[in-house]
């Protein structure tokens, strides 16, 4: 029991820590489009659905008896509920334009990342991180 709490414990820490760093970096855009909300929540769910996840796990793995699991579990899904409903609030009364116009910023950012390189030998564009024409194996200037 305190080793499964420690596990979840861990694992919400763990969430914490590494989500920041998976974050799209400080493009002019995303920096005008400061985080809302409805992010915190976005990730709060995520971490909330992969907590049940590894609960149901351990379950299935035999680390948990069946009281303890369906105690925690109730508790998880009632956590889970409340996040979700609160994301429907928010949706339902705030802005969704200033949402969409986020998302299209987010795919901009993205197709950015994915840009590609015209190799100057036979004209085929590859992506940047290639050093060499994947067709002629010419260098490609980055
Ligand atoms: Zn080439």
């Amino acid at each position: 029991m305190v080793y499964l709490f420690c596990g979840l414990f861990g694992s919400v820490l763990i969430a914490a820590v590494v989500t920041p760093l998976f974050r799209k970096d400080d493009s002019l855009e995303s920096a005008i489009i400061e985080e809302t909300e409805w992010d915190l929540l976005q990730r709060k769910k995520e971490v909330v659905l992969s907590n049940i996840q590894d609960l149901d796990f351990e379950y299935k793995c035999g680390k948990l008896s069946d009281e303890d699991y369906k105690q925690i579990r109730g508790q998880m899904g009632s956590e889970a509920a409340s996040v979700f409903r609160h994301i429907d609030e928010i949706e339902s009364t705030q802005d969704l334009d200033a949402l969409i116009r986020r998302e299209i910023n987010l795919r901009r950012n993205r197709s950015a990342a994915d840009a590609q390189v015209k190799c100057t030998a036979c004209g085929v564009t590859n992506p940047t991180f290639n050093k060499f024409c994947a067709e002629c194996g010419a260098k490609l200037k980055t």
